[in-house]
């Protein structure tokens, strides 16, 4: 998720309800453009794009300098949603013996919950000036969204660092290759620590970007996606929270459901969903988007046919 994947240059051109995220191309940038162009100098009209997906760090908390990273944007990428990675995973010698893992897929050590990463993010943003904050969004993602007490931590990054934070996420429920290695109790849609966090993001206006596969993977052809209806009942839960639900639900192995354009306009044209987004960030995503011209087909016109501007936080 790092800043080195691209789409087909023909996504930046809209503004639609399905945001493009790699790590690089949002277009509902257009229309956050728009409003930061105010506060950021005249090079901002020239933005390509925005990005609402962005990961500072990987799953052992390293990653590209704020500043370093300011100067990959340069004038292409004109606002960034910004945030770190909410688990570590572990480097358990009798594991790997003197091999680092830097990747989940790396080692059979788990993962555990890493909240630092929010004071890690706030302070990479504090090491900016003033229009150069003006081209991020940080987001906070350091918490167990099985914990009751998920959205008391939630609070205490708001008030430690006020001024800061836009949103929360990524944070992720349902991930293939990871939620079964994540230390503790296992995240869940049914889990009412979720609907606390969601409830408070409505609360204080905070935007929330979640990870949630929507079956699992290698399922059964034609059988009922896994998490879809859990997922919606959830959403529907929470009609005042805005919610990005990343990579439409899709991942590595967790393919595109039977008639997955279908089942996401299902959702962006049903009233109840209209606080909804989807975004497509991620190169294992990407790939079921450009896997035919048949699958650019549908999902242009998918995206063409849903433009709702994301709501975003004025500077
Ligand atoms: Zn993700």
């Amino acid at each position: 998720m790092v800043a080195t994947m691209r789409t087909e240059p023909f996504w930046f051109s809209m503004k639609r309800r399905l945001c493009l995220a790699t790590a690089g191309a949002v277009v509902l940038g257009a229309y956050i453009g728009l409003r930061t162009q105010s506060a950021v100098s005249q090079a901002a009209v020239s933005y390509e794009l925005n990005d609402v997906h962005f990961h500072l760090t990987n799953y052992v908390q390293e990653g590209t300098d704020i500043h370093a990273f300011l100067k990959l944007m340069g004038n292409k990428v004109g606002r960034v949603a910004l945030f770190g990675i909410p688990l570590q995973q572990e480097w358990s010698y009798q594991n790997s013996g003197d091999f680092a893992p830097t990747y989940y897929l790396q080692t059979d050590a788990p993962l555990y919950y890493y909240s630092f990463t929010d004071a890690y993010i706030a302070m990479a943003y504090r090491s900016l000036s003033k229009e150069e904050q003006a081209r991020f969004d940080p987001m906070i993602t350091g918490f167990n969204p099985a914990d009751m007490y998920a959205a008391d931590h939630i609070r205490r990054v708001l008030k430690t660092f006020p001024g800061v934070f836009s949103g929360i996420g990524e944070f992720t429920i349902h991930k293939e290759f990871v939620s079964a290695k994540v230390a503790g109790e296992t995240a869940s849609l049914l889990n009412p620590a979720l609907d606390r966090i969601l409830d408070f993001a409505a609360e204080v206006g905070l935007i929330v970007l979640i990870h949630n596969d929507m079956d699992v993977p290698f399922a059964k052809a034609g059988s009922e996606p896994a998490y879809l209806a859990q997922m919606k009942s959830l959403l529907k839960r929470h009609p005042k929270t805005k919610v990005i639900w990343a990579h439409t639900g899709l991942g590595r192995v967790v393919r595109p459901v039977t008639h997955h354009a279908a089942t996401l306009e299902a959702i962006l044209k049903d009233p109840q969903f209209g606080h909804v987004y989807f975004d497509i960030s991620w190169d294992e995503f990407a790939k079921y988007l450009v896997a035919t011209p048949e699958a650019v087909k549908i999902s242009a016109d998918l995206i063409n046919r849903y433009p709702r501007p994301l709501p975003v936080r004025h500077r």
